[in-house]
């Protein structure tokens, strides 16, 4: 098996009242558990000298044409999921909390303006992604930007066509990623997805998305 699950650093209730531990029980086990095993089974035949799904990603054109468009979706979903959950926290310390005094605070009020608009452009963004897909912050020639993938395209795949990365020199790094298929949030929210948005926020390590920043730049 090239790629597996990551191991989540929180029980799944943990996240509640925000993420329910059934939506959260399913969605790891049952669609990121489904999304690594298509990955694999594409992959079966394909010699990715230990190339990490980033790189993978970032070079779908040179996988065989008969391959591509299976890796794409569920190696999008794999590390679309593997990040979503690394920037979660359940029962959160003040430091996971508190966004006051991290450098992507800065980062954040350089590109926005504030964090009230930066979560206004990041909502926006995930209430109009029509249909299946994800809301984005990205890390972008050295700048923060807000953007969203259709079904599980990723930022890191050339051509996406959320991110202009027809510019090969110019590639979107994710540092913040919100699910919005309807798996992610039917069972505790039905079509009020403005209201998943809204409590999402309520569940972001801010330590994590902090280190995520520092690594892209
Ligand atoms: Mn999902």
């Amino acid at each position: 098996m090239k790629f597996s699950l990551p191991k989540l650093a929180y029980a799944k209730d943990s996240l509640e009242p925000y993420i329910d531990a059934t939506t959260m029980d399913i969605h790891y086990e049952k669609h990121h558990a489904g999304y690594v095993a298509k990955l694999n089974a594409a992959l079966e035949n394909i010699d990715t000298q230990g190339k990490s799904i980033e790189d993978i990603l970032g070079s779908l054109d040179s996988l065989p044409e008969e391959v591509r468009p299976a890796v794409r979706n569920n190696g999008g979903g794999h590390a679309n999921h593997s990040l979503f959950w690394s920037i979660l926290a359940g029962e959160k310390s003040d430091s996971e909390k508190n966004i006051s005094g991290k450098s992507i605070e800065g980062a954040i009020n350089t590109a926005f303006g504030s964090f009230e608009a930066f979560k206004k452009s990041f909502t926006d963004a995930a209430l109009t992604r029509f249909g299946s897909g994800w809301a984005w912050l990205v890390v972008k020639d050295g700048s923060l930007v807000v953007t969203s993938t259709p079904n599980q395209d990723s930022p890191l795949m050339k051509h996406a066509c959320c991110c202009s990365n027809s510019d090969e020199s110019s590639t979107s790094i994710p540092i913040l990623g919100l699910d919005v298929w309807e798996h992610a949030y039917y069972l505790n929210y039905q079509n009020r997805r403005p209201d998943y948005v809204d409590a999402f926020f309520n569940v972001i390590s801010w330590d994590v998305v902090d280190q995520l920043y520092k690594n892209a730049q």
